[in-house]
């Protein structure tokens, strides 16, 4: 990993390390070229592993936000059921209010997670509905709170078994474990600039073959996000349209340093001991604002004693960089981005200067 020190603690976009600054720097090819054909076919080959999936993987020139509605133009037809816990997870639900389509609300409240059980009571109460989809958030960046993807996804498979999983995966891809195969999911994506550590521009994405047969029964799937033609792309190695070359030079070195330098394992172990030390070296000053038994791994939402925008402006004329509290949290909390390329070095440096700040 880099020396060069990060001392950017904000939930996503994160700290780039240098060497991935420099591939966006390299001269443009052609995306109908043999050379971006190779280098598209190193990255779909590692995005395989990432996703723990078999099944077709994308990468998609939009950031996250994008790749929400392209599962939910592609994967639905008429209802959805959108299941929230922060600012993160409503934004499928106006996401899907501004398509048009029925969307109903399984509300778990901000900073808890969302129970399995209450799940499956409403999916059992509510089969007659009949969703196209459920809509999960792996880690709600809002409030620091991991989802029981694995669990909830079951549920649906249990009580919904026609209503696809679309699972949003942005804080939490590359830094907590995402089995798509395993656990049955259907769409799967992460925009970059989070645990991936990458700046912001592309996301990637997994699909099942599922989702790829709904969204060829949907005439009016749109062009841009049809996951049709990015599934016929793929198979030539290549996409759509013209996609951010330079972000692609980027994703395959990173790709590499995170499966063949880093590992996987090693890479999910930091992110955890990094929430450890994160709460062990706050919990003097601050409350977890999220549901602790859910805390995430990848970023800290904190409700201190004192102003959080004081901790946040002190932190900054020493020369850190901490999150704000978001949404309805904004006021009250402040967040600690741990996701990305950061050392625990370097983290353990900001939080000394954090005690000293809260010392008062
Ligand atoms: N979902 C989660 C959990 C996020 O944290 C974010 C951004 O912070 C988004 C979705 C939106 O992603 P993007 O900003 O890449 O559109």
């Amino acid at each position: 990993m880099s020396k060069q020190r990060c001392t950017y603690f904000v939930p996503g976009p994160t700290w780039v390390r240098p060497p991935l600054l420099q591939e966006l720097t390299r001269p443009m090819i052609g995306h109908r070229s043999a050379e971006f054909r190779e280098l598209f076919a190193r990255i779909n080959a590692d995005l395989k592993p990432l996703f723990a999936t078999a099944q077709d993987t994308f990468v998609v020139t939009a950031s996250g936000t994008g790749v929400m509605q392209a599962a939910l133009e592609n994967c639905v037809a008429r209802r959805v059921l959108v299941t929230t816990c922060g600012a993160f997870s409503e934004r499928w639900y106006n996401i899907a209010e501004s398509l048009g389509y029925e969307v109903d609300r399984l509300d778990a409240g901000w900073g808890n997670a969302v129970d399995p059980e209450e799940l499956g009571d409403h999916l059992a109460r509510h089969h007659r509905a009949h969703y196209d989809a459920v809509t999960i958030t792996h880690n709600e960046t809002s409030t620091g709170v991991t989802n029981d993807v694995e669990r909830l996804a079951q549920v649906v498979r249990e009580e919904a078994p026609d209503a696809l999983v679309l699972v949003d995966a942005v804080s939490s891809l590359g830094g907590i474990p995402v089995k798509f195969d395993e656990w049955n999911l259907d769409v799967c994506l992460a925009s970059v600039q989070k645990c991936i550590g990458l700046p912001p521009g592309i996301t990637v994405a997994a699909v099942s073959q599922n989702a790829l047969t709904r969204a060829k029964k949907h005439p009016y799937r749109g062009t841009y996000f049809d996951f049709i033609k990015y599934k016929e792309s793929a198979d030539g190695n290549s996409v759509p349209s013209t996609p951010s070359i330079p972000h692609f030079y980027a994703l395959a070195a990173q790709l590499e340093h995170i499966l063949r330098g880093e590992g996987l394992e090693a890479r999910f172990a930091r992110h955890r001991r990094m929430r450890e030390l994160t709460h062990e070296q706050t919990s003097r000053f601050a409350k977890l604002a999220g549901d602790a038994d859910h805390a995430s791994s990848t970023v800290t939402a904190l409700a201190p004693a004192m102003s959080a925008e004081n901790i946040r402006n002190e932190m900054k004329q020493r020369g850190y960089t901490l999150g704000g509290g978001y949404g309805q949290w904004k006021e009250t909390t402040f967040r600690i981005g741990h996701m990305g390329d950061m050392t625990v070095e370097d983290l353990e440096a900001m939080l000394n200067v954090l005690a000293e700040v809260t010392r008062g």
